[in-house]
């Protein structure tokens, strides 16, 4: 077992975060407040590999693990996490392609998604279905060679944009998981309409809106996979998402620490550093601690994910539940140590508290997380 990274490794980590102080780092404050959804920073983000990280090679991807994705992902939230958790989620559904899409189909839609020509979006939260999503209604009816779609999406991150995919699961079948198909709709489709850009606490600098199917028109042929195989594909997705996630987590963690202890090298009061009470080093230190540990948890997820070991779905959820409460109460504790200069949002930290907050509740909310890990221990 290797807990050091290699020349490689510190290599990829060093470019994300050279990327990230450089072309995003010094507009997240101003994305977030005018709601700007940075898509050409993305696509120069592509430009290095960074929209199909785990992808084939021969589909363009960058062919990299699942660790060099966690480190790719904490490297860039230093700059934005809600920049980073987008780009995340591009390429969750551009592995889900890649990994069980046809040869066609990797080179109908790979392409356009590892230059990011077209942004990804994750379709599976509906109104009436969120962490029960086996629930799901939205419905595809056969006629001829096509589905017709009817139904609602809630909450879909990067959605609005007819150029974009859909990666969208589908009532095909009978209730319940096995009924779930897994559909790719391209966003100008007639009957695909968008709702409002909702406003929301964090996570500015990407769009959240409903995707809404009236009677729309899609090839059978933009089925990936089998009827009935879109829900463990879908939780597939989410396996690697999840890490990503929590790897989002870190690095706004990391980044709202660094940021604490360099103001606390500096503000004094009843004449001492802030830095010399030793009370808030121990909050330091247990903060520190807490990403330390979150970071080794995923990398152990990442490596578990890689070899396809059998408990790689559970250490996921835990490295997801993990990482992001550790995460979201760093850059909260980190906040505290600024006083009411955390509160302001000159200093950033409130935006990264803000934008950590929905880790806890998205990708699985940390109560399925448990609900995924304590399945494991009571079956086994
Ligand atoms: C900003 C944002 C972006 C998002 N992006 C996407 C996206 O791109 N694609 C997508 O498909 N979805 C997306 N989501 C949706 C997200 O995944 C869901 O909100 C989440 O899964 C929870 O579903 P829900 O909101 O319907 O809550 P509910 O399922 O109604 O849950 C409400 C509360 O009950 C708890 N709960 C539910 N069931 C149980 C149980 N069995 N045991 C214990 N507690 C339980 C939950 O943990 C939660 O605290 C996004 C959400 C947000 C806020």
């Amino acid at each position: 077992m290797q807990f050091q990274l290699d020349d490689e490794r510190i290599a990829i980590r060093d470019m994300a975060r050279a990327f990230a102080r450089e072309k995003i780092a010094p507009h997240a404050l101003e994305w977030d407040e005018n709601r700007h959804f940075p898509l050409d920073v993305l696509r120069q983000a592509a430009e290095l590999g960074m929209a199909a990280i785990y992808v084939r090679e021969d589909a363009g991807g960058a062919g990299l693990s699942r660790l060099d994705a966690a480190l790719i992902f904490e490297a860039l939230a230093e700059g934005c996490p809600c920049v980073s958790a987008y780009l995340s989620i591009h390429n969750m559904c551009a592995w889900m392609i890649d990994a069980f899409g046809s040869q066609e189909q990797r080179e109908r839609f790979l392409p356009r998604l590892v230059r990011m020509e077209r942004a990804a979006s994750y379709c599976l939260t509906e109104p009436g279905a969120g962490s029960d999503a086996a629930a799901l209604t939205t419905r595809a009816a056969r006629e001829g060679d096509d589905y017709i779609l009817n139904g609602q999406k809630q909450f879909i991150s990067g959605a609005g944009n007819e150029a974009d995919f859909y990666v969208v699961m589908v009532r095909t079948g009978e209730a319940g998981p096995r009924g779930v198909s897994c559909i790719i709709v391209e966003g100008g489709t007639p009957g695909v309409s968008f709702g409002k850009n909702e406003r929301k606490m964090g996570w500015n600098a990407q769009p959240t809106r409903a995707v809404m199917f009236d009677n729309a028109r899609v090839p059978l042929a933009n089925r990936i996979g089998a009827e009935g195989e879109g829900f463990r594909i879908a939780m597939a997705g989410l396996d690697g998402g999840r890490i990503n996630i929590g790897a989002c987590s870190i690095g706004g963690a990391q980044a709202a620490l660094d940021t604490a202890l360099a103001y606390m090298r500096e503000r004094k009061a009843f004449g001492k550093r802030l830095d010399e009470f030793q009370a808030l080093q121990f909050r330091l230190a247990d903060m520190a601690t807490g990403i330390e540990a979150a970071r080794t948890l995923l990398w152990r997820a990442a490596g578990a994910l890689d070899d396809r070991t059998p408990d790689a779905t559970r250490l996921c959820a835990m490295a997801k539940r993990f990482a992001t409460d550790a995460g979201f109460d760093a850059a909260n504790g980190a906040l505290q140590m600024l006083g009411g200069y955390g509160y302001l949002s000159a200093y950033g930290l409130e935006k990264i508290v803000r934008d950590l907050r929905v880790h806890q509740i998205l990708e699985g909310t940390n109560e399925i997380m448990r609900l995924i890990i304590a399945r494991g221990m009571v079956r086994g």
